[in-house]
This record gives C-alpha cells, sequence and structure tokens, in this order.
C-alpha cells in the first residue's frame, strides 16, 4: 500500500449540526491525517465546477442548491491507501446501507444530506484537491 491524499468535504447538513469535530474524530481514528483543512461558503459556480462529473444526473440541481446552502469543510486527508480507507469510513451514499459505525450510518439525515463527501479514485482525488487547494495549504 501506499500513501494517498484524497479530498474529504464536510458537508452543510454536519456543519449545521455541529458535527465537524465529530467528523474529523472519525477520520483520525480510522488512520487519517487532516494535512489541510479550511471552512468556506461555495457559491453556484463553486460547486457547479466541482460536480460538473455529475452535471446530468437527476439530483444535480438539488445538489448544488445543498452543497450551496450553508458552510462547508473543505479537507485534504492523507494516509496509507486513504481514498479507499476514507470511503470505508465513510460508508455507503446512502446511510441506509451503511455500515454500522461508518460517519455516514452515525449522521447522514438522508441519500442526499449524508454528511460528507471523499474521492472516489486516485486520479479524482488529485482533480479535485487541485480544484479547492494551493499546493502551500496542504502541509504534510
Ligand atoms: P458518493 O458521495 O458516495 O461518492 P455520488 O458520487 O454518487 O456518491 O453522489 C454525489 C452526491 O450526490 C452524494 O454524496 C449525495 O449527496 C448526492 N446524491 C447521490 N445520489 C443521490 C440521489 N439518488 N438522490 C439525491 N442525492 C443524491
Ligand atoms: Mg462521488
Amino acid at each position: 500500500m501506499a500513501v494517498e491524499r484524497t479530498l474529504s468535504i464536510i458537508k452543510p447538513d454536519a456543519t449545521a449540526r455541529n458535527l465537524t469535530g465529530k467528523i474529523i474524530a472519525k477520520l483520525e481514528e480510522g488512520g487519517l491525517r487532516v494535512v489541510a483543512q479550511k471552512r468556506v461558503r461555495w457559491d453556484e459556480a463553486d460547486a457547479a465546477a466541482f460536480y460538473a462529473v455529475h452535471k446530468q444526473r437527476p439530483f444535480y440541481q438539488d445538489l448544488v442548491a445543498f452543497m450551496t446552502s450553508g458552510p462547508i469543510v473543505l479537507q485534504v486527508l492523507e494516509g496509507e491507501n486513504a481514498v479507499a480507507r476514507n470511503r470505508e469510513i465513510m460508508g455507503a451514499t446512502n446511510p441506509e446501507n451503511a455500515a454500522p459505525g461508518t460517519i455516514r450510518k452515525e449522521f447522514a439525515e438522508n441519500i442526499e444530506r449524508n454528511s460528507v463527501h471523499g474521492s472516489d479514485s486516485a486520479e479524482n482525488a488529485s482533480l479535485e484537491i487541485g480544484l479547492v487547494f494551493q499546493e502551500s495549504e496542504i502541509v504534510g
């Protein structure tokens, strides 16, 4: 296994319920290290750029509205196999299908308001990190 980086986002449903610390604790307990972090509020252009890959999906407009509805926390996570490891810690997209102990099982409200984003491949991780962080903001 190699040390990797992945992009994580704590979504507006979670920041609204003051769950930032509890989510970070799960990431850290799961073996990942937060090497960059910032709290921001996206506008529509920010969300559209990030979710361009989902533009044709039926939930796209709702997703953009949700992701611009409140503050989010952008993070770069680092660790062994970080992309897959983060997806394990997050749990399935739909919290009804998420394994016990995962972030989404414990905290998500529904399939859309599911508390966290995590990159789904090393290639997308690199693209997503480059979209939202300067190299100088990442301190490993
Ligand atoms: P994941 O976040 O697990 O990688 P996707 O990339 O498929 O899932 O979807 C991106 C995000 O879009 C999800 O995290 C969720 O917020 C939202 N989403 C996905 N599927 C649906 C759906 N069927 N209805 C509403 N929102 C959805
Ligand atoms: Mg995805």
